[in-house]
């Protein structure tokens, strides 16, 4: 750690663990995360099909942080000063970002964690038919994980909504419920299930309108909370808006204060919650802090969300269901972009981590950064064409 102003970053998700990454030669900083590790949280479903896949995207925050000094425990509250955790530690800061996207209910440990993910598998294997709850990224990931690299298995897909991926436009809804079928997913929207009552044991599942639905285990893709709780005792309280996101300005500042901000999913920012985005605000923070440090007054830069969202869905090892800003494709173009790495090489480079070579799985290596770009240019290139020649 170096000395000078103290820095402190919430929450060692996307956003913050590459904000601790670009400000730790430059500060004095401390990263707070209820975890030892950093997981990549796209690939999350594939490390369910194929657990062995979540060694890459498991990264402990010492194999990227060098100065930092890292707590291990979760925010508790905070003031205009200090951070309080759950184990009564105060941690004093210049400057604070908060990066609390999403709570956490695993375990700290990694290696428990690569347990959790090798015993969903094997309940996973054990089963015929299986049962996802839930019909977001999450749940159309992991059904299309499964009935890849399983398509032996029964998959029921239930959702309570009128369409999947509703934070997609309905084109990418429709064109991924007829590949789901085409899959023999048997979707059923507008369907509600109690998730309170389920255990492990559960075979027969019962819609809120009474349908019956059997199946051997089933899998909660629903629920992810965005992590403001500990907000709530602290000082920032009043600048949560209705979804529980604090209100930022363009700086990325929380409204009215000169040295907190709030970066990625936690932020009030209008546009659809991404990694890439949460990226793009460690980038644009840490100038920022960098800059206030050297001149109280300086002139910060502002961020402007993308006035057309893009966003990816992946369909199991080769495909995706792809947002773009002038159309919406499934197949494999997207799917090289995404599906074959779900970003954990992107991720591991930006925070500069050298690629496991023992754990390099044969079905999924990491597609390099740059030929990301490439294949993304040719994309863009490819249905700029055809949307010219079809008009
Ligand atoms: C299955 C799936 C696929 C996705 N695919 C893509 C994709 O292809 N492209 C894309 O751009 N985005 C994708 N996303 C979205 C992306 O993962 C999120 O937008 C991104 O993770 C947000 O980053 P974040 O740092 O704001 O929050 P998170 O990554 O959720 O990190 C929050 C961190 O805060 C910590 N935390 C929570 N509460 C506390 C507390 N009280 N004290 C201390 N720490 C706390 C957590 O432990 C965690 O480390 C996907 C998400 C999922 C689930």
């Amino acid at each position: 750690m170096v000395g000078g102003k103290k820095v402190v970053v919430v929450g060692g998700g996307v956003a913050g663990a590459q904000t601790a990454k670009f400000l730790e030669d430059f500060a004095s900083v401390t990263l707070l995360d209820p975890k030892e590790y950093f997981e990549v949280p796209f690939s999350m479903l594939r490390n369910i099909v194929e657990p062995e896949f979540a060694e890459r995207a498991l990264i402990l925050h010492t194999e990227y942080l060098n100065k930092a000094r890292l707590v291990i425990a979760s925010a508790k509250s905070a003031t205009d000063t200090e951070v309080v955790t759950n184990e009564g530690e105060k941690l004093r800061y210049d400057f604070l970002v908060i990066a609390t996207g999403s709570t956490y209910q695993g375990p700290s440990k990694r290696s428990e964690r690569l347990q959790y993910f090798q015993s969903e598998n094997k309940k996973l294997k054990n089963a015929s038919t299986i049962l996802i709850i839930g019909g977001g990224p999450v749940g159309v990931e992991l059904a299309a994980e499964i009935v890849v690299d399983f398509p032996e298995k029964k998959v029921i897909l239930v959702h309570a909504g009128e369409r999947l991926l509703e934070f997609l436009g309905p084109k990418a809804s429709s064109k991924t419920l007829s590949w789901l079928k085409s899959k023999n997913v048997e979707v059923i929207l507008k369907e509600k299930i109690d998730i309170t009552n389920l255990s492990d044991s559960s075979t027969t599942y019962t819609t809120k309108t009474g349908r019956s639905i059997t199946a051997d285990t089933h899998f909660v893709a629903v629920g992810r909370k965005v992590g403001s709780s500990w907000i709530v005792d602290s000082v920032f309280k009043s600048l949560l808006d209705s979804d529980g996101r604090l209100k930022v300005d363009e700086s990325l500042r929380l409204e009215g204060k000169t040295n907190v901000f709030a970066i990625g999913d936690i932020s009030n920012t209008k546009e659809i919650k991404q990694g890439s985005v949460a990226l793009k605000h460690a980038k644009l923070v840490s100038e920022n802090i960098k800059k206030l440090v050297k001149n109280p007054s300086s002139k910060l830069a502002t961020y402007k969300p993308m006035a057309t969202p893009m966003a990816m869905v992946s369909l199991g090892r080769s495909l995706a269901v792809g947002q773009l800003p002038f159309g919406t494709i499934l197949g494999r173009l997207p799917g090289m972009i995404k599906s074959k790495d779900l970003f954990v090489g992107h991720m591991r480079k930006a925070l500069g981590v050298a690629e496991r070579k023992d754990s390099l799985s044969g079905k999924g290596h990491a597609l390099s950064s740059y030929r990301v770009y490439v294949v993304f240019a040719v994309l863009v290139a490819s249905v700029a064409i055809i949307h010219h020649y079809t008009l």
